[in-house]
């Protein structure tokens, strides 16, 4: 199993790391496995890192990242058309786009405190989805309610100001109900599993990248809210 060191440190743009695998998938795609990887795979509304594996001379582009079972693929391409197949066991140094993960951990912890707030307002309204890729944001609550859009963008500049901190801690399912909220979905007992928290809001349980505070969402807009059949989108940005 990958040690999945973008989970301990959203700032972490570059590592060592040794191949583990050289694989094709079902489409002929070629993809290696590493030990420890700094690269987010796509997942849970968040976009995967983009950015490069240097392995000995030769340069490999990553474009795609995903988990499969308890894989994390690399799907390497070569630049200026050379390939050679890299070498299991091998020490490379990997390299993700700074950019890239910044703005897409602003989108996702952007989306998270929208969903603490819109649940403050309206504690009737159920997030059930977040797709948090950059210019396509939006999360989806299952309810009649809509919140009143001044008031909502007022509670997110406030709560943007105020710079609270993220935390990330570690729980499992009884001690987590006992403090927090029952969870509406089925987690093992004996599961430990990582939680995410802004500020004083309830904490939720996720696998993805995060900023520090809330600050550093930087500017952020409510682009539009649509009610139907008791779904509610609300669509967002961050600039
Ligand atoms: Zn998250």
């Amino acid at each position: 199993m990958t040690d999945q060191l973008y989970l301990n440190d959203t700032y972490l743009f570059e590592s060592d790391a040794r191949i583990v695998e050289y694989k094709k998938d079902e489409r002929d795609m070629s993809y290696i496995l590493l030990n420890q990887t700094i690269f987010y795979p796509q997942g849970g509304g968040q976009p995967c890192d983009h950015g490069k594996i240097i392995c000995g001379d030769f340069e490999y582009a990553v474009r795609d990242v995903k988990q499969i079972g308890d894989e994390i693929r690399h799907y390497i391409e070569p630049f200026k058309n050379l390939m050679q197949n890299p070498s299991e066991n091998s020490s490379v140094k990997c390299f993700i786009a700074k950019n890239r993960r910044l703005l897409n951990a602003r989108y996702h912890t952007a989306g998270h405190l929208l969903g603490n707030i819109v649940k403050e307002l309206h504690p009737n309204l159920k997030a059930q989805k977040c797709h948090a890729f950059p210019g396509e944001a939006y999360i989806e609550f299952c309810g009649d309610e809509v919140p009143n859009e001044q008031l909502l963008s007022e509670k997110l500049q406030n709560a943007i100001e105020k710079n609270s901190p993220t935390k990330i801690f570690e729980t499992d399912r009884r001690q987590f109900e006992s403090i927090y909220y029952k969870l509406p979905y089925e987690i093992p007992e004996s599961k430990k599993f990582r939680v995410m928290q802004i500020g004083n809001y309830p904490p939720i349980p996720c696998g993805g990248t995060h900023i520090k505070s809330t600050g550093e969402i930087g500017e952020m807009t409510l682009k539009k809210m649509k009610q139907k059949n008791g779904l509610l989108k609300i669509s967002f940005g961050v600039v």
